[in-house]
């Protein structure tokens, strides 16, 4: 194997105990570094870790990386968070500059996976800001693609699923246009715990160990800093940056200053809106509680299928079979394993190509955000 697809782990135990064993090397510059743990309830040994350091002699800045909080997406965060750490953590300063790495915030879904935590839960629609966030009254929209996108007989022939599945589609389209469509689907819901994008009726225990770290980084530290790993969106070889809907700069003016080509806001016009997207719950605790400091949270998207009409019929497609696999079953082990196999190449594919450029787009984006943030 190539030493770049090396970095890509090959489950989740795997990635987990190169994480740990990355401990004694951070220590050399960072000695008060140290490994913790959350176990997730049940007799499974799965685990949220994370290594955190303070500044060896002022707190002024942390630096944020978290990874697999769509478990599945966990493998592609695991290469590059173990890619930071080779490669860019010894050009950070200690004296000034405090750590924060946690690996797999959704470790049920990553040993699994699955994009969701055990409890069908969407973490990325899950944290709210207020408790109101979870009303079942919020986009009430999702009625009308319900049935489309979580349809609840066993799978069978696919070629069949595939002419159901364009033929409800085009009606919608029809019905509620594009971003009508976009919109419903993507925005969250929680009203139908087994369906996709389900957000949950209350903060899921993933949720409330992140929010317990980020706002202990927000109060010791002036400056934060903080890059989440995600997969699936986007062109196949261009990773995107996806800039919270609560960042004030346009993305014009962050491709000139991270000298990176592709950033988009999360907004419905270059994304789409999101309920209870993590980056924006760092925004707002921000906002409402440590204005005085400095912030910026983004998000890679390393795409997968890419954005040509293809990709963006497919992934779809992918979920949505892959929930009925989860719920419904499918009538054969060999229609199970293309289901599972079309799922794995939208959040964590395999080729050698694409492991390549995705690490080299990393590299991009961490000197050109390292670098205007002040962290070199
Ligand atoms: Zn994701």
């Amino acid at each position: 194997m190539n030493p770049i697809s090396a970095l890509f782990p090959e489950n989740y135990e795997a990635s987990r105990a190169r994480f740990r064993s990355n401990l004694a090397h951070i220590q050399e510059r960072w000695p008060d570094a140290q490994l913790s743990q959350h176990a997730l309830p049940g007799d499974e040994d799965l685990t949220i870790d994370w290594i955190q350091s303070p500044a060896t002699q002022r707190n002024e800045k942390v630096f944020i990386l978290t990874t697999g909080e769509h478990g599945i997406e966990g493998y592609v965060g695991s290469a590059m968070q173990q890619r930071f750490i080779e490669h860019y953590l010894p050009r950070l300063d200690p004296a000034t500059t405090g750590l924060l790495f946690v690996h797999a915030i959704n470790p049920w879904g990553m040993k699994y996976h699955r994009r969701v935590n055990v409890n069908n839960v969407d973490l990325n629609r899950n944290f709210v800001w207020g408790t109101q966030g979870f009303s079942t009254a919020i986009n009430p929209e999702y009625d009308q693609v319900n049935s489309f996108l979580n349809p609840t007989e066993k799978i069978g022939n696919l070629k069949i699923g595939n002419l159901k599945f364009y033929a409800g589609l085009l009606v919608l389209l029809a019905k509620m246009n594009i971003s009508g469509f976009r919109h419903a689907t993507l925005l969250g819901q929680y009203r139908y715990p087994q369906g996709l994008y389900y957000g949950g009726s209350d903060y899921q225990e993933e949720t409330r160990t992140l929010i317990d770290l980020y706002r202990g980084a927000m109060e010791q530290y002036e400056q934060i800093l903080h890059l989440d790993m995600h997969t699936g969106y986007g062109p196949r070889y261009q990773m995107s940056l996806v800039n919270s809907v609560h960042e004030k700069g346009s993305s014009a003016q962050f491709v000139e200053r991270f000298n990176y080509p592709l950033v988009v806001a999360a907004n419905p016009n270059e994304f789409y809106a999101i309920q209870g997207d993590m980056v924006d719950y760092l925004y707002d605790l921000w906002q409402r509680e440590f204005s005085e400091k400095r912030l910026y949270s983004t998000t890679f998207e390393f795409g997968t299928l890419g954005d040509s009409i293809f990709g963006i019929v497919h992934s779809p497609r992918a979920m949505i079979l892959e929930n009925q696999l989860c719920w419904h079953k499918a009538e054969s082990d060999s229609l199970r394993s293309q289901v599972v196999h079309e799922f794995e190449e939208l959040f964590n594919p395999a080729a050698d190509d694409w492991h390549a450029k995705a690490v080299a787009d990393a590299d991009q984006a961490f000197d050109g955000i390292l670098e205007a943030e002040g962290y070199l």
